[in-house]
């Protein structure tokens, strides 16, 4: 199948031989010909497998086949849960159009609203938008939804999860009755569902194969290590490996500066990213890591939500998630567009439970291994209840393995930290977890 196939304007197709693309997607297969139909499509599918431009082509496509204003009202409008996303989607919206007579912005907190003010005033025909800055702005008759043809919502689980339901609620009072709906999930949890059946018409649903190539290539890894060894261990990792580009995942905007703070004094370039970081060291901080001046980027799970760093090699869980489908958000920052990519987790004694939960969300086993030189020395009778360790004698239970039966026999298996190849997984990335909201992210 060719993108020409699907049905795309020469415009739009010359847009996207500019950035490269051979072959439409999974996602994109099965969604560009229902989006052209104007059918409301509710999606499975996750950064990485190619939905932004799945929901975007068409969308270009019908907009600009269908144009009868003269001044620009928003005719679109993309609504995203982070302003990361938001800048992300706008960035590809904008690149698509490039040959098309399609205007677009982005508007997100916690940066001056007043330039966006002036864009909008100007008229544009496609919107990206995060709820809070988009209602905020609504709210002082900076823009109107009134002509609103396309409402997509990109990553609505996460919204979901963020708290946004009541501004989405919102939206919808301000747009037309009467439109197409896109909805992107990467899970369908029983919210999503009941969003999708209030707002949906007759919605066609769609799901990327979970046995994609792009899922294939994520290379799972764990490595069992004392939680007070981890910071040690992750330098000589990152230093030994050579690895240039690193996304770091922490469970707290504490843990993130601190461990940010360790690996700058190790001589490894780091930025943080998280909620407390303002909205410009967030973007100085991403396009330090997009650009490679900085080898490190530490994240926590909402901050990195939905981020697109083409080729990222390296996604670290330096914290386990104590949501199991955050697991998947976070392995999903690698292996994208069929790139190959590894996803290392580190594990103390008192994360075992959380691996536990995550291998059962995933369906499989992750292997661990445990390097030498780092062997376990902390029980987890001293970090966790007695209650939440039947069986497991030091360090040793749930070990997960099939591969490496070895190591049940007192942690004696070693491997050697630059030896990467050894003890991996693959995985696809598809989840049906419903996720919570975690206060502290
Ligand atoms: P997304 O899932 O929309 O965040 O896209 C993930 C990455 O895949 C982005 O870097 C896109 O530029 C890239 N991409 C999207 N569609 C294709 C395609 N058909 N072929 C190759 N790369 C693609």
């Amino acid at each position: 199948m060719t993108f020409k196939e699907l049905g795309l304007s020469e415009a739009i197709l010359k847009a996207v031989s500019k950035k490269g693309y051979t072959n439409p997607s999974p996602i994109q297969e099965k969604a560009i010909p229902l989006v052209l139909q104007g059918k409301d499509v509710l999606a499975s599918a996750q950064t990485g497998t190619g939905k932004t431009a799945g929901f975007t082509l068409p969308m270009l496509h019908n907009l600009a086949a269908h144009n009868k204003w003269k001044r620009r009202p928003i005719r679109a409008l993309v609504l995203t849960p982070t302003r990361e996303l938001a800048a992300q989607v706008y960035e590809n919206v904008r690149e698509y159009s490039e040959y098309l007579d399609i205007r677009s912005t982005v508007i997100f907190g916690g940066v001056n609203a007043k330039p966006q003010m002036r864009t909008l005033r100007e008229g544009v025909d496609i919107l990206v938008a995060t709820p809070g800055r988009l209602l905020d702005l609504e709210n002082q008759n900076a823009l109107s939804l009134g002509k609103v043809e396309i409402l997509v919502l990109d990553e609505a689980d996460r919204m979901l999860d963020m708290g946004f339901l009541r501004d989405i609620k919102k939206v919808l009072s301000l747009v037309p009755r009467e439109k197409q709906t896109l909805l992107f999930s990467a899970t369908f949890s029983k919210e999503i569902k009941e969003l999708a059946n209030n707002i949906m018409f007759r919605p066609v649903l769609v799901e990327a194969e979970p046995e994609n190539s792009t899922a294939e290539k994520v290379i799972q890894r764990a490595i069992r290590v004392d939680k007070g060894k981890k910071n040690e261990l992750l330098i000589k990792l990152i230093s030994e490996g050579n690895w240039k580009q690193v996304l770091i995942f922490t469970r707290t905007k504490h843990g993130a500066n601190r461990l940010c703070e360790k690996l700058k004094k190790a001589g490894i370039s780091a930025a943080a990213i998280h909620g407390n970081k303002s909205q410009n060291a967030r973007t100085k901080a991403l396009e330090g890591f997009k650009k490679n001046s900085i080898r490190v980027l530490v994240a926590t799970d909402i901050a990195a939500r939905g981020l697109d760093i083409p080729l990222l090699p390296h996604v670290v869980n330096y914290e386990l998630p104590n949501i199991p489908a955050d697991y998947v958000h976070r392995i999903g920052r690698t292996g994208r567009a069929g790139a190959s990519g590894e996803a290392l987790s580190l594990v103390c004694a008192e994360e075992r439970d959380y691996l536990r939960d995550i291998e059962k969300l995933l369906g499989e086993k992750i292997v661990t291994e445990i390097l030498e030189g780092f062997e376990l020395t902390e029980s987890l009778a001293i970090s966790k209840p007695a209650s939440r360790q039947q069986g497991g004698g030091r360090g040793n239970s749930r070990n997960s393995g099939g591969g490496n039966k070895k190591k049940s026999s007192g942690n004696r298996n070693t491997s050697n930290a630059t030896n990467s190849g050894r003890n991996r997984s693959r995985t696809s990335r598809s989840s049906n977890s419903n996720s919570k909201n975690s206060n502290r992210r």
